[in-house]
């Protein structure tokens, strides 16, 4: 009688069903069950390029036939696919109001971080978010992630990198100016704090790069030593 009263006490905290599936969990304290928190696998970076993560299309032994010829000073990577349980957890953490699970999902950004050996960072930075998609959630899923990873990393996280408050509505714009303003929506509120710095970036999903390589030409600014940027999944 009493566990069964505890039993529900529990199910009303914590999800008694796996977020993905939908199958019972008999842990309180997890979201996914154990097949599916099994698909959870850390990405290769051997046959990737070093800037944009992509697989194939290699030209060189780092590079893609796209990120060959630019001139980006962004190393980027990335720790899951955006498939099954990876994706759901990402898309629960930003839509389905459950800002929680950013912790879990920094705990890959950080595994991915040694399994890669990548230097420490000086800074870590969130990708900031539009003012409506704050507006519709509460929160910044960058800077959640940016958080948790600073707690275990034991290094300091900022906000120095922002978003144009203009970007919060694009509607009614022409093409033309749709353009100018995504090309230039990001800045830094206090340039001389990345001087000489290796930045870590970080946001929840990459799909090409192009949102990372657009906050790191304005890192750039800064005159930090190195730039790298860190994804929970590649789409
Ligand atoms: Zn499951
Ligand atoms: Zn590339």
């Amino acid at each position: 009688m009493f566990y069964a009263f505890k039993r529900s006490f529990f199910n009303l905290i914590y999800p008694a069903s796996c977020l993905h599936c939908g199958d019972p969990i008999e842990q309180p304290d997890v979201y996914l069950c154990d097949p599916c928190t099994h698909l959870l696998e850390l990405l290769e970076a051997e046959g990737r390029c070093v800037q944009c993560f992509a697989a194939g299309d290699l030209v060189s032994a780092t590079h893609c036939v796209h990120c060959a010829y630019r001139t980006c000073p962004v190393k980027a990577a990335a720790a899951l696919a955006y498939l099954g349980p990876a994706a759901t957890l990402v898309r629960q953490m930003k839509y389905g109001q459950k800002p929680y699970l950013a912790k879990g999902l920094a705990a890959f950004l950080l595994v991915q971080l040694v399994k890669l050996e990548w230097p420490l960072p000086d800074l870590i930075i969130p990708v900031p978010q539009s003012f409506s998609h704050w507006l519709d959630r509460g929160y910044n899923q960058s800077r959640l992630l940016a958080e948790q990873l600073s707690a275990v990393l034991n290094r300091p996280f900022t906000d120095v990198l922002r978003r144009q408050s203009g970007d919060y509505s694009q509607a009614g714009l022409s093409h033309e100016q749709r353009h100018r303003l995504n090309s230039n929506r990001f800045y830094l509120n206090d340039p001389e704090v990345l001087h000489d710095k290796t930045l870590l970036l970080v946001d929840d999903v990459m799909t090409t790069g192009a949102t990372l390589r657009q906050c790191a030409g304005v890192l750039a600014h800064g005159a930090p030593r190195d730039i790298y940027a860190m994804t929970v999944c590649k789409a």
